[in-house]
């Protein structure tokens, strides 16, 4: 089966570490860059063109019908923040272009092809490829009608009545009792871990102790500030705002400026898309707009957990900047040229947007950048920095930056401690809480298919449903999977069906993701299989469809994603395939209870599937079980020698340059990769401690130990490359001429 001959291959996955960007490029002279003075008012729009370009090259251009559709005036913000305008262009982004024109990637799309992959199929193959094309829809165009036959109620059988699903599945219902019974069990077992939780909470006490009286909040949230105007902002900051088509504040928008206008700290709880990004930016530039002229620093450091909202939030505060002549974005993220980002640094933009390992490289490494002056700290999907692994890093850059400074805390959940919050030395933070969507879009049409027992045919019903949803024009989906190796397994059987999709995921080089969104966005590949990591903060207008072929952990999860369509008033619709996890069954229970208390039933149905259809699809994909081995080794093996090229070219730049080299001050690592992984490591167990009982807590603690007393390999220790550059040359050479005798 596929299944159980992928799990042999788990590292198929190309990965250019961020490091091979790092490859020193000394044909470079310093005397390029060009240094970012301050500029007159008449020539700023020219100089922030250049400067955005050189600081991470966002192309200006907008889709033209986006920016009509896009910009609505009279647009409105629910309060549960699903609904967006969007203008955003930054995933226009093309990263570093000279950054990048050392580094290659996999072409896997080459290596699909030469297996057959990627073309229309013909002969008897076809009728694998063509179920589901438009000939055959027409056939199957009755059951088609049923599709859409209202769920029941009870979701797939969960309460009384019957469901509305294929009757050709023989659901006899036990099947029901017997989960029924399994997950009262489990809820037992929830309740027990809901009871330690609730032990865990913090204290009224202690919130007192922690948080600004309630009262500041309140008055806050009850102040509803119908327009910009009323926000005391200036002028060039008001423009700013215009430009970027914005009317009226959101609620986070209306609720956090003032507060943040007045120096105060804020923890606040707002999603993606519920204009959290302005919320923060609009108070730091129009208090950066009184700040000293003369000297140059870094004033404010924006700290995000993925390189691409950091690209999207410098996108956005340099056009609410557009007006500010006096104020420069920085960026410092991983994946991009670090030398480039070195230089910009150098030049101490007022507003730093970074992540975290990033920052401390430059703040360690980079010769006159420092964070003496920072005065405001934004930590933006707080939430997922704390939880994900950053603790450490968090850490250090807190004991780098100023303590007497403002800290702005954006988070999507309110779920963090105050011993988490502790570390983030926040006085007396005001809580602002925007509720987070507890409803799907008012257009969005929420189906579901049931998988019963048939979770390997998930493969061939996502190509079955795929070739249906985008009929007529195209159309753009998005697939959700749990994990990135089922999203690349998924582009390689896709391909071989003859169907190109992208995949998003943490695995992808920057240069990869960079073109999965960008050939995404610009619909010349319109599938797009992520992970929720990599959907974190994707802006991207007009997509129809939201497919969740894993079902996600949590209702609030499926909010979210499927939150990525209907947006701003539009149409949408979302297919979800359901497991027989309680998890699964849960999300669809929620799914309906909203729709009932909202009145919409009708928008959550039940898809019918022509099961035989995808039996026949999915007997292609088992006969070419061999080819997506032979891809895969393939590409392993391509992207070894890559590996291995640009380790060579390491070296010989090394040799080359070895004086300049050097003479310069040695880089220093806050974090080797198997430290940053043991101390994740160590983190993941001290959470699950607390929920333990104490044998099972000994046991952990036992292994707790054995990460700490890790020590650094000689790997982690070597700066030098020359050593082995030698052998790998060699290495390269034998591996090349192996390949080309197969060839
Ligand atoms: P964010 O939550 O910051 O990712 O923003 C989501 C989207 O909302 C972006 O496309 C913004 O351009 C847009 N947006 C933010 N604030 C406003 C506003 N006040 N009015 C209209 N659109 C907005």
């Amino acid at each position: 089966m596929v299944a159980r001959k992928f799990k042999d291959l788990d590292d198929f996955v190309p990965t250019i570490s961020d490091s091979e960007n790092e490859v020193p490029d000394l044909e470079d002279s310093d005397d390029e860059v060009v240094k970012q003075t301050k500029v007159l008012p008449h020539k700023a729009k020219k100089t922030k063109k250049n400067q955005s370009k050189q600081q991470h090259d966002v192309k200006g251009e907008l889709v033209d019908e986006d920016v009509h559709e896009d910009l609505n005036p009279g647009f409105e913000f629910e309060l549960d923040g699903s609904e967006v305008t969007s203008n955003f262009d930054g995933w226009n982004f093309e990263g570093d272009k000279r950054a990048n024109e050392g580094t290659k990637d996999v072409d896997l799309d080459g290596i699909i092809r030469r297996k057959g992959g990627l073309v229309q199929l013909v002969g008897t193959e076809d009728s694998a490829s063509d179920v589901g094309s438009e000939d055959n829809d027409t056939e199957n165009e009755g059951s088609d009608e049923s599709d859409d036959d209202n769920l029941a109620m009870d979701g797939f059988g969960m309460g009384t009545s019957a469901v509305g699903e294929d009757a050709s599945d023989g659901n006899d219902g036990s099947s029901d009792v017997e989960e029924e019974v399994e997950e009262s069990e489990l809820s037992a077992a929830e309740a027990a871990d809901q009871k330690l939780e609730v032990e865990e909470e913090d204290s009224d006490d202690a919130k007192a102790a922690f948080y600004a009286p309630d009262e500041e909040s309140s008055e806050a949230r009850n102040t509803v500030h119908s327009s910009f105007n009323s926000l005391s902002l200036s002028r060039p900051v008001l423009k700013g705002v215009g430009a970027l088509n914005y009317v009226k504040p959101s609620p986070i928008q209306s609720a956090a400026i003032p507060i943040a206008l007045l120096g105060k700290d804020i923890i606040a709880g707002a999603v993606t898309g519920s204009g959290k990004t302005a919320a923060y930016m609009i108070p730091i530039i129009e208090r950066l707009l009184y700040k000293p002229a003369q000297v140059a620093s870094t004033r404010v450091i924006v700290l995000t957990p993925t390189r691409e909202l950091a690209i999207q939030v410098s996108d956005v505060g340099t056009k609410l900047a557009k007006f500010v002549s006096t104020i420069n974005f920085g960026l410092a993220v991983g994946g991009l040229n670090l030398r480039q980002q070195e230089q910009n640094l150098r030049s101490r933009p007022d507003v730093v947007i970074a992540t975290p390992g990033r920052l401390i490289d430059h703040i360690r490494n980079s010769a006159s950048f420092n964070v003496e002056s920072v005065e405001i700290l934004v930590i933006d999907e707080a939430d997922r920095m704390l939880e994900e692994g950053f603790q450490d890093e968090l850490n250090e850059i807190m004991s780098l930056i100023p303590s007497k400074r403002q800290t702005l805390l954006f988070s999507a959940t309110m779920n963090a401690k105050i011993n988490q919050l502790i570390s983030l030395s926040l006085k007396k933070p005001i809580k602002i809480m925007i509720d987070p969507p507890r409803q799907a879009a008012a257009k969005l049409t929420q189906e579901f298919v049931r998988i019963r027992k048939r979770e390997d045919l998930k493969p061939a019903l996502l190509f079955h449903l795929i070739k249906r949803l985008d009929d007529q024009a195209q159309k753009r989906i998005v697939v959700f999977v749990a994990r990135k190796e089922m999203a690349h397994k998924l582009r390689i059987i896709l391909g071989l069906l003859g169907m190109k999709v992208a995949e998003l995921h943490g695995s992808l080089s920057q240069e990869q993701r960079l073109q999965s969104v960008n050939g995404f966005k610009s619909l010349e590949i319109p599938v797009l299989i992520c992970t929720d990591l990599a959907s974190r903060g994707l802006d991207i207008p007009k997509i129809e469809f939201v497919i969740n072929f894993d079902m996600p952990k949590s209702y609030e999860i499926y909010l979210h994603r499927v939150g990525r369509t209907a947006r701003a008033g539009r149409e949408g619709r979302s297919v979800t395939f359901v497991g027989e996890s309680s998890q699964d069954r849960n999300v669809v229970k929620s799914a309906i209870k909203s729709a009932e208390e909202n009145n919409k039933q009708d928008t959550v149905v039940g898809r019918m599937i022509d099961w035989s259809r995808v039996e026949e699809i999915n007997n292609f994909i088992s006969n070419k079980d061999d080819t997506i081995i032979e891809i895969l080794e393939e590409e392993k093996q391509e992207k070894e020698i890559l590996r291995a090229e640009m380790e060579v070219r390491k070296g010989e730049n090394m040799l080359k340059h070895k004086d300049e080299i050097s003479a310069r001050p040695k880089r220093t690592w806050f974090q080797s990769e198997a430290e940053k992984k043991n101390s994740k490591v160590i983190n993941a167990l001290s959470k699950t401690k607390k929920t333990i009982n104490s044998k099972k807590r000994k046991r952990l603690e036992a292994t707790e130990d054995r990460a700490r007393s890790y020590k650094k390999t000689k790997n982690d220790r070597s700066t030098d490359q020359q050593r082995t550059y030698a052998k790998q040359r060699a290495k390269v050479d034998a591996k090349k001429k192996k390949k080309r005798a197969r060839t």
